[in-house]
Parts: structure tokens; sequence; C-alpha cells
């Protein structure tokens, strides 16, 4: 029998032959991971500073979550929601405590958690007897997901161009900008939706005032915000769910990618008024809700609470703020530093790509993800302790300083170019 598992050229080769062409890895496969630390097939090992993209909140390996997964396992993967389901019960209930929700509802996924909130919304004015209010404005460069309805909702025509026509009712607006709502609501509004946090193109951060002047335009309207915290909620920001930075509570609110620390999960939560919007039979999932997820999510839940991980993100990220922005005014190739907690884009100057520098901090063992043409975005796991992050701003320190003594070539890189598989091996030496 082949071992695949240990065979970076027979996995890259299987891959290209059977596996669907819609990624552009990077030279590598990951074997194992612990804590912030991932190791390849080879046994070399990188720092994980975009941890499974904001996914793996607990790190990889983290006893408390393995030893929980493994349990559940034992007991029950999987029931179905014709039944009640004691790790579901716990989970919303937690999620309820923690946050402005009244009620929840499990899915498997990003897009999935973001079509449950759009169908909500909609519904909500349906079983109101308004069904013609159905129509969402969403932000200019968002991202909601890879479905029909949420490529319809993300605000890039990138990602629908090729499978037109996509699900109607969507109207997109400059982000930021409040007049630009106003301009866009009518009569047929239903719900307004949101990141706080633009993370998939570039790691934009909504302005307070306007997220305050939303809030109270939909109140004022009757329109409903839905806050997609997908990618910053579950501490990721520094809060336990952005929204508590600025000071508002959404009407519905999705969660997935940190909630379950990297099993399959997604949730759309809402106010009691809001969870009008469905009644029997309007939604569900077939492993939605399953115990195995649910169990996991509590786990990470519990962990948060318990390690005072919240904490560490805000600690970890002034540390990472105020050191980058230091290598900023020293070196002139970064423009500048955004985000929230441990959401962070670093841009570059016209002329050092985001490829470019994700292959750099590769070859140093560093793990980033490459955004648009000179972005480059960190999410480590919340658990990265201060030693580790300096050890990022060293990688990222010394890539800055021999970047400095040896310009890249001038030509800027696309967002094509940030997805060619780069033909680098990592120099860190094998870690046993
Ligand atoms: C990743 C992401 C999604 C999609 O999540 P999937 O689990 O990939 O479907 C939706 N919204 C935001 C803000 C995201 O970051």
């Amino acid at each position: 029998m082949m071992t695949i598992d240990r065979d970076f050229a027979l996995t890259k080769e299987y891959d290209k032959k059977y596996c669907m062409q819609v990624f552009a890895p990077l030279e590598v496969a990951f074997r194992k991971g612990k804590g912030v630390y991932l190791y390849d097939t080879n046994g070399n090992k990188y720092m994980d500073m975009i941890g499974g993209i904001a996914v793996n909140t607990l790190g990889h390996n983290n006893k408390a979550l393995t030893s929980t997964i493994s349990k559940q396992a034992a007991e029950l993967i999987h029931c179905s929601n014709y039944y009640y389901i004691p790790e579901r019960s716990e989970l919303a209930f937690r999620l309820c405590t923690l946050s402005f929700a009244d009620k929840v509802f499990f899915s498997n996924s990003g897009a999935e958690a973001n079509e449950g909130a759009i169908k909500l919304a909609r519904g909500y004015f349906y079983h109101k007897g308004q069904p013609e209010k159905n129509e969402i404005i969403t932000a200019k460069m968002s991202f909601h997901g890879r479905t029909m309805a949420t490529i319809a909702a993300t605000g890039q025509e990138k990602f629908r161009t090729p499978f037109m026509p996509v699900v109607p009712g969507f109207k997109y607006v400059e982000f930021n900008d409040f007049d630009a709502i106003v301009e866009a609501a009518d009569d047929k509004t239903c719900a307004i939706m949101l990141e706080l946090v633009q993370g998939e193109s570039g790691v934009h951060p909504a302005d307070e005032d306007y997220v305050k002047k939303v809030r109270k335009f939909c109140t004022d309207k009757g329109i409903l915000l839905i806050i997609d915290e997908v990618q910053t909620g579950v501490g990721r920001t520094g809060r336990m769910f952005c929204y508590e930075n600025y000071n508002i509570t959404p009407d519905i609110m999705t969660l997935a990618k940190g909630l379950a620390g990297g099993v399959p999960i997604g949730a759309t939560l809402c106010t009691n008024e809001v969870s009008k919007g469905f009644v029997v039979g309007d939604h569900g999932s077939t492993f939605g809700g399953n115990p195995l997820a649910c169990a996991a999510g509590s786990c990470v839940l519990n962990q948060i609470a318990e390690k005072d991980i919240i904490s560490n993100v805000n600690e970890v990220s002034s540390y990472l703020f105020s050191e980058i922005q230091a290598l900023q005014d020293k070196y002139n190739s970064i423009v500048n530093v955004r985000g929230k907690g441990l959401l962070i884009g670093i841009e570059f100057r016209e002329g050092i790509s985001s490829a470019g520098m994700r292959e750099q901090l590769f070859r140093k063992g560093m793990l980033v993800s490459a955004i648009g043409r000179s972005t480059i975005r960190i999410a480590p796991p919340l658990i990265i302790t201060l030693g580790e992050a300096k050890k990022f701003v060293t990688a990222l320190k010394d890539v800055l300083k021999a970047q400095k003594k040896n310009p890249l070539p001038t030509s800027s890189g696309s967002v094509a170019d940030s997805t060619q598989p780069t033909m680098v091996m990592p120099i860190e030496a094998p870690d046993k």
C-alpha cells in the first residue's frame, strides 16, 4: 500500500490528477501540528501565522480539544436533527449567554451560516406579511462565501462573473460610506449585511462612526443588520465578538471559522424577534448541529474563558502592532498596518508584491496569506505567545532588511501572481 501521506511528490501528483484544480497551493504539505507550529512531510517546522485562515483558535493539537473530539467520537459523532441533541443545546446556550443573541441555527461553514442569515432576513419579512421587503445591501470588497447566494452577497464581481445568473436582490455600496447606504436603501430593503473587518479583501476595519450610524439607521428604518463575523468572531479581534468593539449589537450574526477550532461548523445567531423568520420546515441541515462539532465548539469557548485567551489576544496584538509599526518607521517598504486583535493586514509599497513577501517569509518558516496586490494577512492561533510573536517580527525584519540591500524587481505583482505556486523549501531545520 502506498504511503501517500509521507510522500510529498505523490501527494502533489495525485492532487493534480484527481482533485479539482481550484487552489494554487504552495509547494508543501503538512503532516502534523503542535501549538502555533506545523511540520511538513519532510519534518520541517513552520510557524503558522495564518492559523488555517483564522480557524485554529487554540492552535494545533490542543489537548483539551483533541480529547473532547475523541471522547465525543467514541460516544456519538452524528445523529439527526430529528432528535434533541445535548451538545447542540449546550453550545447554543453558551453562544446566547456570551452574545446579544437569543437563538442559534447551526450549519457547517461560513457560507452556509450566511445563507442562513440571508434566508432568515427574507423569511422574517415574509412571515410578517411584507414579502416585498427582500433586498439586501452589502459592501463593495466584502466577502461572504462561495455559494450562489453568498457570491451574490459578496461585493466583488470576480466571484460572480463565471456563474451568472446569481441570486437576485443584492445591492453593493462603498464600504465605510454611510451616505451610500442611505441612498441605496428603500422600501424593499430587508437587511444590511457587513463585515466589521473586511478580511478577504485586505483586512479593512469599519470606522466606528460608520457602524454606529448604520446601526441607528437600521433601527429607525426597520431594516435588519446582519454582521458577518465568520472571520472576526470568537476572540479574534480582542473581544469575544467584533461587534463589541463598536458598542452596537446586530440583529443577525454569523460565525464559523474559529468557532470549533478546526472542526467544520457554522452558526447563524439572532434575536428572539428575528427568529420568527424561520418556522418549522423553513430551514435545515443534515450535518449542522451534530454532536461532534458542537462539543468542539463548547470546548473552544470554554478554553477561551478558562485560559483568559482574550487577554492574550490583546497583549500579543498590541505587541505586534507596535513592533510592526516600528518596522514601518524604519523601512519604507511597509505603508500600512491595520486590523484588530490578531487579524492584521500589513500593506507594502507599490512594487512589493504580496506573493513575493509571502514567499520570503515562507523561506524563513513563516506562513502568512497574501491578499490582493500588496497586503499580507496574519491571523495566528489565539494562543500565540509574545515570544512566538517576536520570532515573527524578527523574520519580517530580516526580510525587510534583505530587501533594502537587494530590492525586488519593481514589476508589481497582481492578484493572479499571488496564487501562483512557489518552488522554495523552508530553511529551518527539522525539529524532532
Ligand atoms: C471565510 C469567510 C466566509 C466563508 O466561509 P466558508 O467556511 O469558507 O464558507 C464568509 N464570510 C467571511 C467574512 C469569511 O471570512
